[in-house]
């Protein structure tokens, strides 16, 4: 079962939904603004990205392009000090859950 928990958007700040994936390490965004998107993005990366509004608008416009499409944009933490966004299949991002 997946429960959804109402928050704003870790990238825009608008309404959203999100469910905690992979063993509640991660939360999977929806996001209302039509101009965000869906993205899965771990809780170590929420800390990393505090602040990070240029990091934010790149991601905004790669989460938007996810939309409709067997892809969403996965902002996770690359190594000890980068964070990386980028694509991977929907049919991974809820692993987690299963
Ligand atoms: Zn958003």
């Amino acid at each position: 079962m997946n429960q959804k928990t109402q928050d704003s958007c870790f990238l825009c700040g608008h309404d959203a939904v999100y469910e905690e994936t992979d063993y509640s390490s991660r939360r999977f965004y929806q996001c209302s603004n039509p101009a965000c998107g869906e993205y899965e993005i771990s809780i170590i990366a929420m800390k990393r990205l505090q602040g990070a509004s240029e990091f934010k608008e790149k991601a905004i416009a790669k989460a938007n392009k996810c939309v409709g499409t067997e892809n969403i944009l996965e902002i996770a933490t690359s190594s000890e000090s980068s964070v990386s966004a980028k694509l991977k299949p929907r049919s991974k991002a809820k692993s987690g859950n299963v």
